[in-house]
């Protein structure tokens, strides 16, 4: 299992920064930190969906929203979900999760389902392709279809949701 630097970095800067670190170092001995592009999936209690769970302040929470809470500087609010770009639940690499609403979360499962050849997962090498893409007047549905993303996952680059807009 390799560990990724950057990754442990920022979870110490976490630290620094306030979270009880008991909990933050709880939350890291249970997840399989893998190569920067794999996913790290949580090796702790999981729910029948396969979603991973821990205590996080006293009360049961979600690996992914923490994994997402912790690599972005704060826990996201209550009415967003996280999302796995890879589709895959018990995932916590924070580079496949992004920040949704309900209404795109359904539009996920819709996709699933109708098994819609375009994966939501934009890795971040394409970045800066689709946003170069998108600066030049080309319209999200277009460049979504040009690189063989749905249009929802372009959208985030676009607007930097779940994706850092200084990513290059
Ligand atoms: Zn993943």
């Amino acid at each position: 299992m390799k560990r990724s630097a950057e990754y442990v970095e920022r979870m110490r800067c976490r630290v620094n920064a306030g979270y009880r670190s008991t909990q933050v170092v709880r939350f890291q001995a249970r997840v399989n930190v893998m190569g920067e592009a794999d996913c790290w999936e949580w090796a702790g209690v999981r729910t029948m969906a396969g979603y991973g769970r821990m205590k996080w302040d006293g009360k049961p929470t979600y690996a992914h929203r923490l994994a997402y809470g912790l690599a972005n500087g704060a826990m996201p609010p209550a009415d967003l979900f996280v999302r796995h770009k890879c589709d895959n639940p018990p995932c916590c690499n924070p580079s496949h999760l992004l920040l949704g609403t309900h209404a795109d979360n359904m539009h996920d499962a819709s996709e699933r389902k109708r098994g819609v050849g375009h994966p939501s997962a934009i890795p971040f090498s394409d970045v800066p392709n689709i946003r170069a893409y998108l600066s030049a007047g080309q319209p999200i549905v277009s460049t979504a279809d040009i690189f063989g993303y749905n249009a929802s996952a372009v959208r985030a680059v676009k607007y930097g949701i779940g994706y850092p807009m200084d990513i290059r």
